[in-house]
């Protein structure tokens, strides 16, 4: 199943080239403040499943090209994030650690945004803003210390997620962490509907040209692990966020520029990149162009 937010904090099921809304049938004011209604449908929704499924012939659809997406998750607990989780994405930003033995960092829920909100480059003159791809887990269940093995008991599905950063050395999460840095979507796709998200093909494009092709099969620390290091930490929560880690082909986008991400079985994201005035800070006041040795 396909769940979506759209048009002001409606929850909707996408079908096919439709989306049918679903907000009236679970429960919970679109208008609440924070929104959290996602979080509770994923809590809730082994016991609302059945109604959904059985509600969902006769619901009124629209037809998803009239509708404005918005990121399905907006109020999670928190988005982890593992960094270099990819050898040759390691090899092109020289870096010495993989997730394996650096372990994660977060990225603040105010930097979520959906498919069609632009991603707003900060004025830091001087600077590059990276697109980096990558599959979003998404948990389904409160949980702590999970066990390798366990891993399918607590995910709940899958999305796209663009991790955003501003190049440098500086603290990576300040980097990070700006509006609109971490577009998620265009919906989530629940596990069921995903074969093996150990073997699924991520692409993304610039403008049409293809920056980066992998597959997540060759992730340093696969899902369970992410799982289970997470887990180890914190407690994690029904709509907890986890971006996986980027493949090589990262590189600078600017104004105008158009993104496009594609995850088999998952769903394909297109987001427009649009310059800001805002964001200025002395921290980036130096210059700074990343080493990045090209993979072949
Ligand atoms: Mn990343």
């Amino acid at each position: 199943m396909r769940l979506a937010r759209f048009d002001g904090g409606r929850l909707g099921v996408v079908v096919g080239e439709e989306i049918a809304d679903i907000t009236g049938l679970v429960g919970g004011d679109p208008q609440q403040w924070p929104d959290v209604n996602m979080v509770r449908l994923i809590r809730d929704f082994d016991q609302l499943r059945g109604t959904i499924e059985a509600a969902l012939p006769g619901l009124p659809r629209l037809p998803l090209a009239q509708v404005r997406l918005e990121t399905p998750v907006p109020w999670p607990n928190k988005i982890i994030a593992y960094p270099v989780n990819y050898h040759a994405h390691g090899r092109e930003m020289q870096a010495q650690y993989r997730a394996t033995n650096q372990g994660f960092f977060l990225k603040p829920n105010s930097a979520l945004s959906g498919p069609a909100d632009p991603i707003l480059l900060p004025a830091v003159p001087g600077r590059e803003v990276h697109h980096e791809s990558e599959l979003a887990i998404i948990i389904g269940k409160e949980c702590r210390g999970v066990a390798r093995e366990d891993w399918q008991d607590v995910v709940f599905g899958y999305a796209c997620l663009l991790d955003m950063v501003v190049r440098g050395r500086e603290e990576r999460v300040f980097r990070k962490a700006y509006d609109t840095f971490c577009p998620v979507g265009p919906w989530i796709t629940t596990a069921d509907d995903v074969t093996d998200p150990a073997a699924l093909d991520m692409k993304l494009w610039v403008n049409g040209e293809l920056r980066q092709s992998a597959n997540t099969r060759d992730l340093v620390l696969d899902i369970p692990g992410m799982v289970a290091t997470a887990s180890a930490v914190m407690t994690l929560y029904p709509g907890d966020i986890i971006a996986t880690g980027t493949p090589e082909g990262v590189g600078p986008v600017v104004d105008g520029d158009r993104i496009r991400i594609v995850i088999d079985q998952v769903g394909e994201m297109n987001v427009d990149v649009v310059q800001s005035d805002q964001g200025m800070t002395e921290v980036f006041a130096q210059p700074y162009v990343p080493p990045i040795i090209k993979q072949n």
